[in-house]
This record gives C-alpha cells, sequence and structure tokens, in this order.
C-alpha cells in the first residue's frame, strides 16, 4: 500500500491506454475509476447483464482488503498483529495468509532481497505511514531498525489461517497487496461474468479475455524517467495476463541533491542505490508480478536479470546509464512483446 502522502509519486506505472466510451451495460464498456490505498484505479470490463452495483461492491472490495493488509490503517488486521506480543498465533484472513505465504517465497527465494519484514526501514526511510524525512537516518537508528529485520521470525499458516512471529516485527505488504487486490478485483469481475476487462491499481495492471470486438488490450509501459512521465515506453496486447513495475522513478524522495527509492535493500538497510530505474514483469497472477518486480528491483540490473532468467520470468530491466536509458529483456519478455508485433 503506497503512501497518501507519496501520491504525487505513487500514479500509475503501467499505464492504461484507450479511449473512452460510456458507461453501459452489456458488451458496451463499463469504465470505473476512484481512489484506493493512496493511488487510483480503473476497471474496464465488459459484462453479460446489468451491474449497477459494480462500482459499490468493488469500493467493498477495496475497503476489505485495506482493512486487512494496510499499515496506513491503524485499525487493520496486519497492523494489529504488528503491535501484538510475539508468541502467540494471531488469527488473520485465509486470503491475507496466502499473500503472506507468497512473500515468504519470494523471501526464501532471493534470501532475503525480498523481505515484508523490511517495515522498520521503510519507515525510518520515511516512506511509511508516518511520512518523508527531512534528514537522512543516522548510523544508530539505521542500526536499530534493521535489527527489527527478519523474515524468519514471520511464520505463517492456512490451516486455520495465522501469523506468528518469535520477536517484535513490523510487516509491510506494500510490495504485493496493491498486486493481490488487483486479483481480487478480477475475481470479484469474473464471479459477475465480466471476464474480458482490465483493472489497474496504482501501476499494478491485470488483463482478462480479449475484448467481445476480439481485440487484446493495450498495455502501455511507461518510460521511467520523471521527466516525461506518462510517455509510452513500448505498448503490449495481451489477454488474460498481468502487469507489474517497479522502480525509482515515481516512488521516491530528493534530499541534498541525493534520490531515494522506496525500494529498500534490507541487506545493505538503505534505499537500492544501483541505476535500474524500473523493472516490469509480466505473470499470470498480479499478487505475484508485483512481488517479483519488487524483488528484481532490490537485486538490481546485473544480479535481478540472472534471477529473472534462473526463473524463466517474462521481465524487463531499463537502467539509467550516462549514454541514457538501456533496456535489457529475457525471452520469456521477448515473446509477449514479439505476440504484440504480430496482432493488428
Ligand atoms: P513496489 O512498488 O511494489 O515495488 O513496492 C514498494 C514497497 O514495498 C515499498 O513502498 C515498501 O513498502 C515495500 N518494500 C520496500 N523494500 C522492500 C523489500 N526489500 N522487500 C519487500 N518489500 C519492500
Ligand atoms: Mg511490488
Amino acid at each position: 500500500m503506497r503512501a497518501v502522502s507519496n501520491v504525487r509519486y505513487s500514479l500509475a506505472a503501467v499505464c492504461l491506454l484507450g479511449t473512452a466510451s460510456a458507461c453501459n451495460p452489456i458488451n458496451d464498456e463499463i469504465q470505473l475509476t476512484g481512489q484506493t490505498q493512496g493511488t487510483t484505479y480503473s476497471v474496464r470490463a465488459y459484462c453479460p447483464t446489468r451491474q449497477p452495483d459494480l462500482h459499490a461492491a468493488i469500493d467493498t472490495e477495496l475497503a476489505r482488503v485495506d482493512a486487512e493488509m494496510s499499515t496506513y490503517n491503524p485499525d487493520s488486521t496486519l497492523s494489529k498483529f504488528n503491535a501484538a506480543a510475539p508468541g502467540q498465533w494471531f488469527a488473520v484472513p485465509a486470503d491475507m495468509a496466502r499473500v503472506v505465504v507468497a512473500a515468504q517465497q519470494l523471501a526464501e527465494m532471493s534470501d532475503g532481497a525480498f523481505d515484508v519484514t523490511v517495515g522498520p526501514l521503510v519507515n525510518l526511510w520515511g516512506f511509511g505511514p508516518n511520512g518523508e524525512i527531512t534528514a537522512v537516518p543516522d548510523a544508530p537508528a539505521i542500526a536499530a531498525a534493521r535489527a527489527q529485520v527478519g523474515y524468519t521470525h514471520l511464520e505463517v499458516r492456512l490451516q486455520p489461517p495465522g501469523l506468528r512471529k518469535d520477536r517484535s516485527l513490523y510487516v509491510d505488504l506494500g510490495a504485493i497487496a496493491q498486486g493481490y487486490t488487483v486479483d481480487a478485483l478480477a475475481s470479484l469481475l469474473e464471479s459477475r461474468g465480466c471476464v474480458s476487462f482490465m483493472i489497474e491499481v496504482g501501476g499494478e495492471v491485470r488483463v482478462g479475455r480479449a475484448k467481445p470486438s476480439g481485440g487484446a488490450w493495450r498495455v502501455g509501459i511507461e518510460m521511467p524517467d520523471p521527466a516525461t512521465l506518462g510517455k509510452i515506453q513500448r505498448v503490449l496486447q495481451l489477454t488474460d495476463i498481468a502487469v507489474s513495475t517497479s522502480g525509482d522513478y515515481r516512488d521516491y524522495f530528493e534530499l541534498g541533491g541525493r534520490r531515494y527509492s522506496h525500494t529498500i535493500d534490507p541487506r545493505t538497510a538503505a534505499p537500492v542505490t544501483h541505476d535500474l530505474a524500473s523493472v516490469a514483469v509480466i505473470a499470470a497472477s498480479t499478487m505475484w508480478a508485483d512481488g517479483y518486480a519488487t524483488l528484481l528491483d532490490v537485486l538490481g540490473p546485473k544480479a535481478g536479470l540472472e534471477f529473472a532468467r534462473e526463473h524463466h520470468l517474462a521481465a524487463q530491466f531499463t537502467e539509467r546509464t550516462t549514454g541514457g536509458y538501456v533496456e535489457s529483456t529475457t525471452p520469456e519478455f521477448d515473446r509477449f512483446v514479439n505476440e504484440a508485433a504480430k496482432s493488428p
């Protein structure tokens, strides 16, 4: 979940292309937009029946996820878990446990580069609910926050769904919960027969089946340049898939002429310093695309590309160099680009 205070930087990293159409049902495109989690969302869908309550149902679903997984909501299940004493199993909703299972898998795969217990460092560096900082934290403060981080101190179970910590922890699901939110909205639409859709929450995008006209959905990947925000780097024609982007060009702050990314490397206890401007991941699940994008962003352009190749991820890395932006892609990503090139 992204900070309200960061909202000026956290608009869609992957943006939607297409023309507006009237909000009419039954094979006319329904278009809905709104605010959630300190950012914006938009839904475009084709439905077999009229959907007068769809907007309200979407907002209810968004409120549910917020009430479960937001660290910006002091009453959320996650905030209560963070405040609870260690040692005991803490009951959580089943879907929240599944999100944490995925987060722990990402942590193990990356040897802790991805780590949702990174919350104390996220907060210390000004990317948490307490808002931006005005001075770089000093070494003792960094050491103190770092000592509280460690995914191996977090346990998750599905039956019955629960979390347990063996010491004080502050879990921040911001790297993965937005993707989960998109998947939850996709399930909501599908349960109503609206199987052709494009959903975007804060830059995480998922598309459903082709439009009734037969056309794929056009998803634009933005240039990772704060100077040209909104300029499209690449357009993909996609169906039944999700795209997520992580990087330092939207979510960052500047202090003393330096840019600080909201992606924290738990190994250095500081914002990442490599020159990866952006990484985009395409995957079947938005939750996984979101998690992998953050993971690759922590690893950086070199180790990240190696990880993506090894795990057969469809990923595109855009690195900032003195000679301009340099792109690297995996063969899996190239396949999507080639498909897009073949489309009319
Ligand atoms: P995203 O925009 O999906 O890349 O997620 C960025 C958010 O993930 C940050 O605002 C933090 O809340 C959280 N985060 C930062 N660093 C990490 C990390 N190393 N592992 C997991 N979550 C992180
Ligand atoms: Mg992410």
